[in-house]
């Protein structure tokens, strides 16, 4: 499913939707919202509704004693099936489309079905049987309610078949089938537009709470997030501490690094172009740490990596390929001989819940104080680790 942006419901708000229609985005977002609460009261309303339609049986059997057999079929064998059929489709495919036209197949059905039986009546409470449909055109309305172009649809087909069959009967003169269709037209009417306004409240209710929930996830995200570099901040240290550590993963590596000779680097060329140097430095080690690593701005221009499940050859190769990649980016650093901004890596390795995670950085810094003191450019290990490809490389 598309992605919906903050951006495109500020702009739907901002544009409104006269024609109860969103962008296709918010659309496709909207149609799925409404089919999942839809179908989840279409087995509370198909059930309140069928008992209700099956218990106009005692009606038939007193007014249209002539068609009883035929209407009990029809309530029983055709209308009742049709239903529980319906309500077990939209639960299999719960799509927006299919609930509409299924409301309207089951609303233009409870309305034709026993008023075509009702043709071959001589009962002389016709009128009073007919008025009966006025409830199935409110079912449909009020209980189904599927969207506005669905309901219009429902409305005409729903009314032609009424018209069609009352007057079948031949059992009402002129002025009474006029009052019949006077008083159903009008019904459909205020029934329709009910239901767009309803429909636009809807929309509205469904573009705000979207908003909400969106400007929420926002704020989740920049809480976590340190806004220079796009990584995670030393906030959510913590968090991520608690995740690694419950799991218990053996083996996590901690790479600390350093930018080489940055106070330099800002001297000569100052400090905005620096942060763009740490931007573009974040976003290098993003790109070329391991799947699944955790990626923070640890301090000014050090930066914290933490992946799970690793050996401490593992590690290193992962230090060395970001080592590399830095200075393959050639960023220039006209403070030094050589020209280019690099960094040193320092490498350690915890093994939960025997290591704590301060001293986990502290075996890193450590680390990264010996890549410096190495002459810079370049990654070192922790004390009393052995680069072995096995995960219980540990050994301090
Ligand atoms: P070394 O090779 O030993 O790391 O030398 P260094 O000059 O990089 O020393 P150090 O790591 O202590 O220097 C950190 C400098 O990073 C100090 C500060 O001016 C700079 N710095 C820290 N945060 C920021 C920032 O957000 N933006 C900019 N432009 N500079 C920063
Ligand atoms: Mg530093
Ligand atoms: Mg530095």
């Amino acid at each position: 499913m598309n992605v919906v942006t903050l951006d495109q419901v500020e702009r739907q708000r901002a544009r409104g939707f006269r024609f109860l229609r969103f962008c296709p985005e918010i659309e496709a977002r909207f149609r799925k919202d409404y089919a999942a609460e839809r179908v989840r009261l279409a087995v509370i309303w198909g059930i309140i509704g069928t008992l209700i339609y099956d218990l106009v049986y005692f009606g038939d059997r007193t007014m249209m004693a002539d068609v009883f057999s035929g209407l009990l079929t029809v309530r029983f064998f055709i209308f009742t099936p049709f239903v529980i059929a319906c309500i077990l489709a939209v639960r299999r495919w719960p799509n927006a489309a299919l609930y509409d036209a299924l409301s309207v197949a089951i609303a233009v059905l409870g309305v034709t079905l026993p008023m075509a039986v009702a043709t071959d009546s001589q009962s002389p409470y016709l009128f009073v049987y007919q008025n009966g449909n006025s409830a199935a055109f409110l079912f449909f309305v009020i209980a189904l309610r599927p969207r506005f172009p669905a309901i219009f649809i429902g409305l005409v087909l729903m009314c032609a078949s009424h018209f069609t069959t009352t007057s079948f009967t031949g059992a009402f003169d002129a002025v009474t089938y006029s009052g019949i269709v006077t008083f159903y037209v009008t019904l459909s009417i205020f029934l329709a537009v009910s239901a767009y306004f309803l429909e636009q409240k809807d929309r509205q209710n469904f573009l705000n709470q979207l908003r909400g929930s969106l400007l929420y996830q926002q704020l989740e995200h920049n809480a976590d997030r340190d806004e220079l570099s796009g990584l995670l901040n030393r906030r959510s240290l913590a968090r991520v501490r608690d995740v690694l550590w419950s799991a218990a993963a053996p083996g996590i590596a901690a790479i600390l690094l350093d930018i080489d000779h940055f106070k330099r680097f800002n001297d000569v060329h100052g400090h905005i172009e620096g942060d763009a140097c740490i931007h573009a430095v974040s976003q290098c080690i993003l790109a070329n740490a391991d799947e699944g690593a955790f990626v923070f701005r640890f301090g000014g221009e050090e930066i914290l990596v933490l992946s799970a499940g690793r050996t401490a050859l593992q590690a290193l190769a992962q230090a060395e390929r970001i080592r590399a990649a830095i200075e393959a980016l050639a960023i220039p650093h006209r403070g030094l001989d050589d020209g280019c901004v690099t960094v040193s890596l320092g490498v350690a390795l915890a093994f939960p819940p025997v290591t704590t995670l301060e001293r986990l950085l502290q075996d890193a810094d450590a680390a990264l104080y010996e890549a410096k003191r190495l002459g810079r450019n370049t990654v070192a290990l922790a004390d009393g680790l052995v680069p072995s490809a096995r995960g219980d490389s540990a050994a301090a």
